[in-house]
């Protein structure tokens, strides 16, 4: 059986894709059962538009010729991503030079741009992960004013530099539309005062429901999400990667909190490893914090039990462990209904302790409760098992905004401590075989820093996800120079 890993020496490039236009048409149709679910529900109306943050990376050829790129790249660089469009009368917002700029700051420039410039068309604000849309609109706070003028004079910033984009978006904004700018001014200044809260609502007034991937990682940005979106509902998209489009959310009314995906058998041949906490009974071999069983096909698994998906494609790839572990949920009729539990190898450890993704969500998440009480926000945050120093200890690192008081971030870092209820944990704290865990205030912009890093190196902005716990030794020295404050905690004794 391959993983990530072996498959990027067979198929040239990691988690890239190669292009293959059975992929595109998966996406494509993955992308149709999830618009035909919201469409239905919301009421899109035909000819309307979406604004949708979406970013394309850099397509290149392998030696063999072979076209190498993201899958969200290759979509919609594709002639399905036009007849989808076509298809379900639903129109971007930005045309395709926006798209594939190269350049994530201009491409989120002109698409805020061009989404109020059609703000009264706009039925629906998307993006493949809920963390494009956050940037977005962190973004927007500080170039909101710049947005009006062109808007105003038909002109566009000279922050945004490529020919082509600039072309393609002033032959769109070309007209001066002054009674527009004043209207999205007069709404600026009043949501300036309300700290930007129901911004959605508020500039695109038809706008029916946001829809993006906002389960596993991107849980975090649902509360800054909430904070734009306002009153309107948040439907969280697919469950998908660029191996293979894996299930869809069946029920897109439902809470991103509780959202499960119904797998569809024709994406791919799934296979399920099972995986137990328990003690290893019978020889077989325990990988990171699980027992593994034999795989099993879609129709064997059983409801509350936990598993790692196995991918056979059409692109080629043969037994391919996806990396994701998933809890089989429900049915939907024959086919399974999966919760996202984690990635697999994102775990904090450092000796018998295993904390896994979701674990450190859960305990930023009361953390970050405190925070909140203190009006501050957390833009970001990942994490370290530190061990080169004995004892080992976790490292979490926050980067805030508000003004707060060095005992309430005391107070965060106690609290968090003592929230990890892994028994490996809480037993090596008691005996000080785990030191006390390290908060580290980073300063603002250190995880645009972390992912501008990634786009240099290739990756998509519209696949960008923060890794919640690294070893990466750039990014470590990234997080240690921006670090501005330290606390370590005091739950289990001074
Ligand atoms: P990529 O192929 O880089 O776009 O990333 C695919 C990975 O993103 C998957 O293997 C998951 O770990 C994660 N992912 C994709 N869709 C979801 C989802 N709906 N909920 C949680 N995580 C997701």
């Amino acid at each position: 059986m391959a993983d990530r890993s072996t498959c990027l020496l067979l198929v040239i490039a990691p988690r890239l894709l190669f292009k293959f236009s059975s992929l595109q048409q998966l996406i494509d149709q993955g992308e149709f059962y999830s618009f035909a679910g919201c469409a239905r529900i919301y009421s899109i109306k035909e000819g309307g538009r979406i604004l949708e943050f979406i970013y394309s990376s850099k397509q290149f050829k392998t030696k063999g010729g072979i076209t190498v790129g993201t899958a969200t790249t290759h979509y919609y660089a594709s002639e399905e991503f036009k007849i989808k469009q076509r298809e379900t009368k639903s129109y971007i917002c930005s045309p395709e030079e926006v798209i594939s700029s190269g350049d994530y700051k201009q491409s989120t420039y002109c698409h805020l741009l061009l989404g109020l410039y059609f703000n009264d068309q706009v039925e629906f604000i998307a993006s493949t992960f809920a963390f494009s849309i956050v940037q977005s609109f962190r973004s927007f706070e500080e170039s909101w004013k710049d947005i009006c003028n062109d808007i105003r004079d038909g002109t566009l910033s000279s922050k945004i530099t490529i020919p082509s984009v600039r072309k393609a978006v002033l032959d769109i904004i070309s007209v001066p539309n002054p009674s527009l700018a004043k209207r999205v001014i007069s709404k600026c200044v009043e949501l300036e005062e309300m700290d930007w809260f129901g911004l959605i609502p508020k500039l695109w007034p038809n706008a029916k429901y946001v829809y993006s991937i906002m389960t596993g990682s991107m849980q975090h940005y649902l509360t800054k999400l909430r904070h734009y979106a306002g009153d309107l509902p948040l439907v969280s998209g697919d469950y998908g990667s660029t191996e293979s489009w894996i299930g869809v959310n069946v029920d897109p009314c439902c809470p991103p909190e509780k959202v499960s995906f119904a797998v569809v058998p024709t994406f791919s041949y799934f296979e399920f490893i099972p995986l137990n906490r328990s003690e290893n009974e019978d020889g077989k071999s325990a990988i990171d914090d699980f027992i593994e069983g034999d795989p099993v096909p879609l129709s064997n698994v059983k409801i509350g039990k936990q598993y790692e998906i196995v991918l056979t494609t059409f692109t080629g790839l043969y037994r391919y462990r996806l990396g994701d572990v998933v809890e089989v949920v429900g049915f939907h009729r024959n086919t399974p209904k999966l919760n996202f539990i984690c990635r697999r190898k994102l775990i904090l450890t450092v000796n018998i302790d295993k904390n896994t993704e979701n674990d450190l969500q859960l305990v930023v998440e009361k953390g970050s409760k405190i925070l909140r009480k203190a009006r501050a926000e957390l833009v970001d945050f990942t994490s370290h098992a530190e061990v080169v120093k004995n004892p080992g200890h976790y490292i979490i690192y926050w980067e805030i905004k508000g003004e707060v008081e060095e005992r309430i971030l005391e107070e965060c870092c106690r609290e968090m401590d003592a929230s990890f209820v892994d028994h490996g944990y809480v037993v090596s704290r008691r005996s000080n075989s785990i030191g006390p865990l390290e908060l580290c205030i980073v300063e603002k912009g250190t995880f645009k820093k972390i992912m501008e890093n990634f786009i240099a190196n290739g990756a998509a902005l519209s696949q960008f996800k923060t890794p919640r716990c690294t070893s990466n030794q750039v990014l470590l020295r990234i997080l240690n120079l921006c670090t501005i404050k330290r606390f370590h905690s005091t739950a289990y004794g001074p």
